[in-house]
């Protein structure tokens, strides 16, 4: 014996009494439910057996199985009531209902045939057999389907031969009987899920990101009170954004675009005006550095930030018989670069002192930098290229 499935034939009904088939632990069958087991990708109902929350329903070969928070309290053979939380049923309803008549807009529109759906906690998403869909399109497909919704056509269940069951959107493989789920005049589709009476039900009707999929298109859906629930985030996000901005919501695009212009420009800017520092910079400490012993005038700098350091390296090396080292605490960075007459390899110097204190990093025989594991590294590494050229 199976369980019979109230919510077959009808889906608002939620308060049910049933007998109980079998129990073990937490699980428990009855000889019928009006709870909705996780299928054909909507999700289970919540709700409360016998006093006791459900936290999931799973529909196998011994009926329809609900999973209770804690032991089940209720004997074999007893009859037990039942209650399904109504808010989330009835979201997922909407948002089923929804995705058939999406379905039937998108196929009657747009020639895309829904390959699969996903309902998910959030969103849920339709993929469409179109490998591109035009925002002129879906916007068609959206204002179609509020109109729909505003139209309030009857959504009705019944059970026919599969046989002889005609005219359905996408023909069942299944034998015997088939439970169809029509929406007047849009759509006739064979479906075990659960639906809204009618089309004003649905409610608002949002259609969002439609991204490629493999060669298909995934367009995700919002209803109902999801729907008006995502739209009210993105207004205050926009809000924000344009309260930051002291401005209205309507001159973002622009005035963001704007922006990122002027962010690019001044950045460049930046990156001159730095260089142009740098060679000032460079000069300078040049000129106050004394040779060493090999003729080369080494400039020691300390810095905050790995980009100066580099523009002071790259003007240093510039000038005649010169090397540069530099250092930067976070990250524990140095910078080493010489002249092309001064008689170093950077690279070639920098790199092993690098591994001796547990570092990586290397370049060229102009300018090379690495990381080290801490500060105490960075001085150990500063003094040793600091010091008179052993041998080289
Ligand atoms: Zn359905």
């Amino acid at each position: 014996m199976t369980t019979e499935r109230l919510y077959f034939t009808d889906a608002y009904a939620t308060e049910f009494s049933g007998k109980v088939l079998s129990v073990e632990n937490q699980r428990v069958v009855l000889d019928r439910t009006a709870f909705y087991p996780t299928s054909g990708g909507q999700q289970f109902d919540t709700g409360v057996l016998g006093g006791v929350h459900v936290v999931d329903v799973i529909d196998d070969e011994s009926g329809i199985v609900h999973v209770l928070e804690s032991a089940a309290p209720m004997a074999q053979g007893s009859d037990v009531s039942g209650a399904v939380g109504w808010p989330r049923r009835f979201d997922h309803m909407q948002q089923h209902t929804g995705q058939h008549l999406l379905s039937a807009l998108f196929e009657d529109l747009c020639g895309a045939a829904t390959v699969s759906v996903h309902f998910g906690a959030d969103s849920c998403t339709l993929d469409v057999n179109a490998e591109s869909l035009s925002t002129a399109a879906v916007v068609r497909v959206e204002e179609r389907a509020n109109a729909v919704v505003a139209e309030n056509r009857v959504v009705a269940v019944s059970f026919e031969d599969a046989a002889s069951a005609a005219g359905l959107r996408k023909p069942s493989d299944r034998a015997g009987e088939l439970r169809v789920v029509s929406i007047e005049g849009i759509d006739r589709s064979a479906c075990g899920g659960t639906h809204v009476r009618a089309t004003g039900e649905i409610g608002a009707v949002l259609v969002r990101k439609i991204e490629k999929y493999k060669k298909l298109s995934r367009v995700e859906f919002l209803c109902g009170s999801r729907a008006t629930r995502q739209a009210r985030s993105d207004f205050d996000a926009l809000g924000n954004l344009a309260a930051t901005l002291t401005a209205g919501i309507a001159e973002l695009p622009r005035l963001v675009a704007t922006q990122a212009d002027a962010v690019r420009s001044l950045e460049s800017e930046r990156k001159k005006l730095t260089e142009a520092l740098a060679t000032f910079r460079a000069r300078e400490s040049y000129d106050a550095a004394m040779p060493d012993a090999d003729g080369v005038r080494r400039v020691v700098v300390q810095s905050a930030s790995a980009d100066e350091l580099r523009a002071l390296a790259l003007a240093v090396a510039a000038l005649p018989r010169a090397a540069f080292i530099g250092t930067c605490d976070s990250p524990p960075t140095v910078m080493f670069a010489a002249s092309d007459d001064s008689g170093v390899d950077a690279g070639a110097v920098l790199k092993p002192l690098l591994a001796e204190h547990g570092g990586r990093g290397g370049g060229n025989a102009k300018i090379a930098q690495g990381t080290v594991p801490d500060a105490a590294a960075i001085q150990a590494v500063a003094r040793t290229l600091r010091g008179p050229p052993t041998g080289a």
